[in-house]
């Protein structure tokens, strides 16, 4: 894996928080994107080489509200890019780890992404994401 690309925090309201994270990082948030297929709103800044991303869900049932109910606000998980998500995610499934979708999905800022189950790393949800070439 080549760095850490991101790291996301799970919040109740972007309103709230978006500022909050300008303040503490002093950046402003650079972009806000509605991801369908998991049902969230991000909204992401830039520190060096790392993204942090503030993930805010769209309705109640969705995991983020979920996450939220069970443990609170707070950091949901850590990305790490990787060159061909395809060949870590066999490594990973080789090396006994569950992951959360057996093909990669399409993700937020232009990324194919998969997750692994934070059982097998220590309570860690773990993202594996790469660059989505055109
Ligand atoms: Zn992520």
């Amino acid at each position: 894996m080549k760095k850490v690309e991101h790291i996301a925090i799970a919040v109740k309201s972007l309103a709230k928080s978006v500022p909050l994270f300008e303040k503490l990082l002093n950046t402003p948030c650079y972009k806000t994107e509605k991801i369908e297929s998991e049902r969230v709103t991000a909204s992401f800044f830039k520190t060096g080489e790392t993204k942090i991303e503030l993930l805010e869900g769209m309705d109640e049932t969705g995991h983020i509200a979920r996450f939220i109910e069970k443990v609170g606000e707070g950091m949901h998980h850590i990305a790490f890019e990787v060159d061909d998500i395809k060949a870590e995610m066999k490594r990973l499934m080789e090396a006994g780890f569950l992951l959360l979708s057996g093909e990669p999905k399409k993700g937020a800022d232009n990324k194919l992404i998969c997750f692994l189950h934070p059982r097998d790393t220590n309570g860690v949800l773990i993202e594996l994401c790469q660059e989505i070439k055109e």
